[in-house]
C-alpha cells in the first residue's frame, strides 16, 4: 500500500475537490460509482479489453467470478498497456453516453447541501473527460491516476486497498471523518459491494443488485438518476 504522503500531487485527486465551503457538521454524503453507474456502459472494462484483449478477458472473467482480487487483475492489465496509448485512451471518453438524470441529481444535492463524491476504480482522466462540465460540480472525483513516464502504464491510487485499486470504504471514511454521517452509495457491480454494505442507503442495479440479493442485503433498485433523486426527495423531504 502506497502512503498518501509519498504520492505526487497528481495522484491525489482528492486534493483537488471543490468542497471548501463544507464544514465538519456535514451529515449526508452521496458516493457514486462511475462505470456502469454514471457511464451507461462499462467504459473502463471495455478500454482494458480493447487495449489488452486476451489478458483483460481472462482477468475480467476471474474478477467477476470473485476468484482474483480486483487490485491484482486490474494492475496486471494496466501494466501491460504501453504509456504511449494513454492520450488516445483518455480521448476515447469524449462524448461517452451517461445515464440520464445526473445533472438533475446534482442540482438537487446542491440545493440540499449534500456533497456528491464520484469514487471509481477506473481512471480519473477518463471519468473527467466523460463527465465534461459535470466533473466540476462534483465535491470530489476519486479514482486511479496513471504514471505514464515509463514504457508501460503504472497505476497510482491514494486509496489502494487489500483487494481493490481504489478502496471505496476507505474513501468514504476519508470524507465523512469520525462523525456519524448518512452515507448513500450508488453502484452497479462487484466494485461496489463493500461500500454498499456499509452505506446507510444503497442504490443498486445490475450485478450489484444480484450480489446484494444473494447476501440478503437491503438496497433500492434504480435505473437512472431520476429514480435516485425521487427516492432521496422522498427520504429527505
Ligand atoms: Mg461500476
Amino acid at each position: 500500500v502506497i502512503g498518501v504522503a509519498s504520492l505526487p500531487d497528481t495522484a491525489l485527486a482528492v486534493t483537488r475537490h471543490r468542497g471548501d465551503g463544507l464544514t465538519a457538521d456535514q451529515s449526508r454524503f452521496v458516493f457514486c460509482d462511475f462505470d456502469g453507474t454514471i457511464s451507461a456502459g462499462e467504459s473502463f472494462a471495455d478500454m482494458m479489453r480493447r487495449e489488452a484483449p486476451s489478458l483483460a478477458n481472462d482477468m475480467l472473467a476471474e474478477i467477476y467470478a470473485l476468484r482474483v482480487p480486483l487490485r491484482v487483475g486490474v494492475r496486471r492489465v494496466l501494466e501491460s498497456i504501453p504509456s504511449g496509448r494513454y492520450p488516445a485512451i483518455v480521448d476515447s471518453m469524449r462524448g461517452y453516453p451517461l445515464r440520464a438524470g445526473l445533472a438533475e441529481l446534482i442540482d438537487f444535492l446542491d440545493r440540499q447541501g449534500v456533497p456528491f463524491v464520484v469514487v471509481s476504480g477506473g481512471l480519473e482522466d477518463m471519468v473527467r473527460v466523460a463527465m465534461g462540465p459535470l466533473a466540476d460540480r462534483c465535491h470530489a472525483i476519486v479514482a486511479q491516476t496513471m504514471d505514464t513516464s515509463g514504457p508501460q502504464l503504472k497505476p497510482l491510487s491514494a486509496f489502494e486497498g487489500e483487494t481493490e485499486m481504489v478502496d471505496k470504504v476507505r474513501v468514504m471514511a476519508h470524507f465523512t471523518g469520525p462523525s456519524p454521517a448518512e452515507r448513500v452509495a450508488i453502484g452497479d457491480s462487484v466494485t461496489d459491494i463493500n461500500m454498499a454494505q456499509v452505506a446507510e442507503l444503497t442504490f443498486a442495479r445490475d450485478r450489484l443488485a444480484r450480489y446484494l440479493t444473494e447476501r440478503n442485503a437491503p438496497f433500492v433498485p434504480w435505473d437512472d438518476f431520476f429514480d435516485v433523486r425521487r427516492a432521496l426527495e422522498a427520504r429527505w423531504g
